[in-house]
């Protein structure tokens, strides 16, 4: 009986194959303390790959037990944002891997400043540790100090938060507090699990139909916020047009400060730099609003390898951002802008292409600028003039099938220009030809 109501149980609330359940307690000094059980079908290794990605810019994660199937198991960071996690026997076909962490959060910036604690903000960015894609193998990557460098399945999760008083998460997810400082978040299909706690904060709320927007603003910011809220109901609406549903109950556009990133995407969750939310009127602040609402689709549904295929999930987050502004008339000063900077990344990388991996991009004498100039501006742009080559039913038929496709999976560039391929019809060889423009050297 309890078997069978965990099954109907699961089937009624688990959709993903792995879950996770996290605790954490934070305190307003930015010590971490937490535990994260992962639960996984077991990959045929008694060898487990996990990440602790803010490890990259200083010892900030450290785990302090491990356990498998309940048995202590041993550990040893490879690297410091890689952890491998040995269990002392072979899986049973569920495994439940449990670590124990503890972590600092720092008091001043590194890489987007998404893992840092301020005044008014604790940003959280991947505070636990994530396991590894498995494929046949772990699927491990060197991390940059740019660029999106998460590549994760898509997950259940459950967080039991102790949070310092006066405090309130907001995360992907459903955030429910539950006594003084004590708050779940859960919520489902999710890349990661995107947090911040705020302090004196406002919110506004938005009901749209099967989705709830919110957005979570400092007080001074308010003007910004309900600019936001306008922006995203009207890109969801377009958006969900040309690609389908939007993928969760839910959006939170939250504004805290962020370093060299105008905003940032986690499922069900965007941060916005507070910086560019004091003239909420220009383009700009209505593309970083539109590129990480599109990002809802590609990433957060879709998930791509961001590392080895960054251009796979900028490019089409680009675009669709580009969708807001066509519908404005605009979309011909985005396309130039788009050639002006894939042509500056040309000059700055020649021996670059739109498909290159992050780690191509490091190299790069300037590696920022040729990574957005070729992932972000020159796919966009590769998208444009594929859709003008096979027409909108053609282009958006392939855009929606490749979302149908990988749901909740992690895509491939191979895969995704397959399906233009099939799309091509008598723009068969054109379409060859613009792939050898964009991605060949
Ligand atoms: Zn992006």
């Amino acid at each position: 009986m309890r078997a069978l109501l965990f099954l109907a149980l699961g089937l009624w609330a688990s959709a993903a194959p792995i879950s996770y359940v996290l605790t954490l307690k934070v305190a307003e000094q930015g010590t971490l303390e937490g535990s994260a059980q992962v639960t996984f079908p077991c990959p045929g290794s008694s060898e487990f790959v996990f990440r602790l990605y803010p490890n990259h810019f200083g010892p900030f994660l450290s785990v302090t037990g491990a356990w498998a199937e309940g048995a202590p198991a041993s550990w040893e960071a490879l690297d410091p944002t890689v952890l491998l996690v040995r269990a002392p026997r072979p899986c049973p076909p569920t495994a439940t891997l449990a670590l124990a962490f503890a972590g600092v959060l720092p008091d001043s910036s590194h890489g987007y400043g998404i893992f840092w604690r301020q005044e008014r903000t604790l940003t959280l960015a991947q505070f636990y540790p994530l396991l590894a894609p498995w494929d046949g193998g772990w699927r491990v990557h060197p991390t940059f100090p740019f660029g999106d460098n998460l590549v994760a399945e898509a997950a259940d999760y459950v967080l039991t938060l102790s949070a310092p008083l006066g405090w309130v998460p907001v995360g992907s997810g459903e955030e429910e507090e539950l006594g003084p400082g004590l708050w779940r978040l859960a919520g489902e299909n999710l890349r990661e699990l995107g947090l911040v706690l705020v302090k004196g904060f406002e919110e506004e709320r938005r009901a749209l139909p099967g989705v709830r927007l919110r957005a979570v603003f400092p007080p001074e910011l308010r003007l910004a916020a309900e600019r936001a809220l306008a922006i995203a109901a009207e890109a969801l609406a377009l958006f969900t047009a040309l690609l389908g549903p939007y993928p969760y109950p839910d959006l939170d556009l939250v504004f805290v400060p962020l370093v060299g990133a105008a905003g940032v995407e986690y499922p069900r969750l965007i941060l916005i730099d507070w910086d560019y939310a004091v003239d909420p009127e220009r383009d700009f602040f209505a593309e970083i609003v539109a590129h990480e609402l599109a990002h809802q689709w590609w990433y957060g549904e879709v998930g791509t390898d961001q590392v080895a295929e960054p251009w796979l999930d900028e490019g089409l987050a680009t675009y669709t951002s580009g969708l807001y502004f066509e519908a404005r008339g605009e979309l011909g000063r985005l396309v130039e802008a788009w050639r002006a900077r894939w042509a500056q990344a040309k000059v700055l990388f020649p021996r670059g292409s739109v498909g290159c991996a992050l780690w191509e991009f490091a190299g790069s004498p300037n590696a920022r600028w040729s990574y957005s100039g070729y992932a972000y501006s020159g796919a966009a742009l590769f998208l444009h003039e594929v859709r003008t080559l096979l027409g909108d039913a053609a282009f958006f038929g392939a855009l929606r099938r490749f979302r149908e496709e990988h749901r909740w999976g992690l895509a491939e560039a191979s895969r995704f220009l397959a399906l233009l391929r099939a799309a091509g019809g008598p723009a068969q060889a054109a379409l060859e030809g613009l792939i050898r423009e964009f991605f060949g050297r």
